[in-house]
């Protein structure tokens, strides 16, 4: 039983427009799902992915509208990091997100930037044979598009506690003195992390936590993995597009255990993903209030 890496990373926006804009407009991502925070229906959450809204590419944002920049720290995440296929797409991109306004660094294979609201993002290029996933976009071709994510980045305050854990109760393998990979049968995902004790803010332009992708028929297993592991894991969740467990790894560092499936196409055509409102059921009845209180946001593919 083996995760098969990264399966989401959901961050906070308090910006919808701007996060769209951004992420679907200026990066290419598919905008796969427009949906609302289960727990408060009168904001965003917001799903970009590739064009099929595979695990291992889905970026995902709740909207806290406003929300005041947070600042990473001990027991988040800092930094998100996706595959691009050769150096060349490192220049596509530095010329891109130059003419957009962003600065980038590129150090080596990698190019480091932020988000709008401060979030640190980064391309790699990176060997594998794991299947790129990837979103059309009529500005960036394929060859030098995202293709899911390579790894997260953490702050851990108990870093030998939080490295027995994923490797004992997790499975993931020990690939580098800070950096453990989780793979799978189809994919993998790196989680490294640094040593540091400052506490972070939970804000806008922050990671919420980072979700690692299960079969679907594992679920309950890994619940249960996570337990005798000493986590504390919630109930499984039905997310409707997947269920999941949350739960704390030892840094503080907010996991989410979630299913390959039953995916995007659940509640509207594959082909026409992320174009309308999509309510939980228990919300469905409130769509005629909902939608005019919702931040109106621009068509990411006119
Ligand atoms: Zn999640």
């Amino acid at each position: 039983m083996r995760l098969e890496g990264i399966h989401h990373v959901t961050c906070i926006t308090g910006d919808a427009p701007g996060n769209v804009e951004f992420y679907a407009g200026l990066l290419g991502l598919r905008l796969v799902k427009k949906s609302v925070n289960q727990d408060d229906p009168t904001v965003y959450h917001l799903f970009y992915a590739d064009e099929q809204g595979s695990a291992g590419s889905d970026m995902t944002f709740f909207e806290y509208p406003g929300a005041r920049p947070g600042r990473a720290g001990a027991g988040m995440v800092y930094r998100v990091t996706w595959r691009v296929a050769a150096p060349d797409a490192l220049d596509f991109w530095a010329e891109r997100l130059g003419a957009a306004g962003v600065e980038s660094e590129r150090d080596g294979d990698r190019l480091l930037f932020r988000d709008p609201e401060g979030l640190e993002l980064e391309l790699a290029v990176v060997a594998t044979n794991d299947a790129p996933l990837i979103a059309d976009h009529p500005e960036i071709p394929a060859a030098v598009a995202l293709q899911g994510f390579d790894s997260v980045h953490a702050y851990a305050a108990e870093p030998d506690a939080s490295r027995e854990f994923l490797e004992g109760g997790l499975d993931f393998r020990v690939v580098g003195p800070d950096t453990l990979e989780s793979r799978g049968e189809e994919r993998g995902s790196l989680y490294s992390y640094d040593r540091a004790d400052a506490r972070g803010i939970q804000g806008a332009g922050t990671v919420h936590h980072v979700a690692w992708a299960s079969p679907m028929d594992e679920h309950e297993a890994w619940r249960q993995r996570a337990l005798e592991a000493g986590a504390n894991p919630t109930p499984v969740i039905d997310r409707f597009y997947f269920r999941s467990i949350y739960f704390r790894e030892p840094s503080g560092v907010l996991f989410e255990i979630a299913t390959i499936g039953p995916g995007f196409a659940v509640d509207e055509p594959a082909d026409h993903l992320g174009e309308r409102l999509s309510l939980p059921p228990n919300y469905e009845h409130l769509r005629e209030q909902l939608e005019p209180v919702l931040t109106p946001l621009p068509n990411p593919r006119p």
